[in-house]
């Protein structure tokens, strides 16, 4: 590794140090701290210092390149255009609002990003090594169908998806259940728990361990964040006049909002960050009264952000350790699911956009904050999911039906195939060596 090259340390400052590909397989440090990068090089000169109408592949493999620096840059090139193969488009709301859409992928969501990126690194993993690798994903609901979408015919990279029968929504569970190929779904006659309780048993299994290599996607591993760093510079690109703009970040386990952050610490240039919480506002209180208290999750209908404990406070505590100065880079509010449910209607009335409950979230913030601080500067409002995901939740609302955008359409007329399987250790063992050794 040569010297000025990033590597990988945990937020808790033990002395791990790990490449790109090492922090991923690995995916917590060992310290039981997150990997973050040891630098930040200032990337002014050689990306956000002309932005403006670039693709988001370019940036994307600018990014790369700095971050991920093991592997040859004529490489990382065709596996970005790979897995970051839609665009996100910047929206113009109304005033000085806009909407970044993130939702044009396979599952109609941000995490396609962070997941199909993860994927062909994995995939680029398995090939240096020789070797398969084997996923595991114990999903209860919408993970399994990102992170599976995400594989779905990448080379040397097994998937298997373990679902508690009847326990997922019909649509998830299509979704989960016709992709095929290298992903399989095990429908597990059980609880989510069961689920986790047979993935963790497989990772602590050794013997097993010797002859297949096993590796989870979780959400926290640093794979996944990397890539959602692009769209930022994305949304930039699209904006006619781009000093001091505002990103507001409808969070939950705050992986996209800390992804924001890194950017920024890299010389890209923002005015706030502005998260928009549901009820479960833990990180609000913490920046108003300096108290952070973890607690157990509140169901709402930004389901995606229902987070009582976010993993990624972690890492925003590292960068700004102080929180004082925490407050003057990250503003935060809270917002209840009736405010959500009117803002949609509003919205949807006034200027004709649909809302999902998770991007009405980050609306409802953007225009508080505009409102207390008496800012007029641009606001980006990070669109996370397309509002046909929720139609259950937003069709009565505008009293309107969604159109099934294609990719969610495809998938609703393919034929479901599931593995049924008992929640039991010696089972799943033996269906993980008959399949994959
Ligand atoms: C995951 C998710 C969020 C929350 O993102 P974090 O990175 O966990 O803060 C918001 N909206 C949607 C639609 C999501 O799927």
């Amino acid at each position: 590794m040569s010297k000025n090259e990033i590597s990988y340390i945990s937020t808790r400052n033990g002395n791990e140090s790990k490449n790109f590909s090492g922090a991923m397989e690995q995916g917590l440090a060992r310290d039981g701290g997150l990997f973050i990068p040891d630098r930040w090089p200032d990337l002014s000169d050689k990306l956000w210092n002309h932005i403006e109408s670039m693709s988001i592949t370019d940036i994307g493999s600018a990014l790369a390149q700095t971050f991920v620096p093991e592997i040859p840059a004529d490489r990382l090139e065709s596996l970005v255009e790979d897995a970051i193969s839609f665009d996100a488009p910047l929206v113009h709301l109304h005033d000085d609002l806009y909407v970044l859409e993130l939702f044009h992928g396979p599952t109609l969501a941000f995490k396609d990003y962070g997941a199909r990126f993860m994927a062909r690194m994995m995939s680029y993993r398995a090939e240096q090594a020789s070797q398969r690798m084997v996923i595991l994903v114990a999903t209860s609901g919408d993970t399994g169908s990102a992170v599976g979408r995400a594989f779905e015919g990448v080379d040397n990279v097994d998937v298997c998806l373990l679902y508690p029968s009847g326990k997922v929504s019909p649509l998830q569970e299509q979704q989960l259940t016709t992709i095929g190929g290298n992903v399989t779904a095990l429908e597990v006659e059980g609880t989510f728990d069961d689920c986790q309780k047979l993935v963790k048993d497989a990772f602590s299994d050794s013997k097993l361990r010797d002859e297949l290599i096993l590796s989870s996607a979780n959400s926290i591993n640093i794979a996944r964040l990397l890539p959602q760093m692009f769209y930022y510079g994305r949304g930039l690109a699209q904006l006619e006049e781009s000093d001091s703009v505002h990103f507001c970040v409808p969070s939950g386990n705050f992986g996209n909002l800390t992804a924001g952050m890194m950017a920024a610490q890299t010389g890209m240039s923002v005015g706030q960050f502005i998260a928009g919480t549901n009820v479960n506002d833990v990180v609000p209180e913490f920046l108003e009264s300096g108290n952070f208290s973890p607690r157990a999750s509140q169901k709402t209908i930004s389901s995606a952000m229902d987070v009582g404990n976010p993993s990624n406070l972690e890492r925003i505590r590292s960068f700004y350790p102080d929180v004082v100065e925490l407050r003057q880079h990250l503003w935060a509010a809270s917002f209840n699911d009736d405010a959500c449910r009117t803002v949609i209607e509003e919205v949807y009335q006034s200027y004709d956009y649909i809302l999902d409950p998770h991007t009405a979230v980050g609306y409802l913030a953007a225009n508080s904050y505009r409102k207390e601080q008496e800012s007029d500067q641009p606001v980006i409002i990070l669109g996370t999911a397309h509002p046909a995901k929720f139609s259950d939740i937003v069709e009565p609302l505008i009293d309107t039906e969604i159109p099934l955008p294609g990719a969610l359409k495809e998938s609703m007329e393919k034929e479901k195939k599931s593995v049924r399987m008992y929640a039991s250790y010696p089972k799943f063992k033996s269906f993980l060596r008959e399949q994959y050794s």
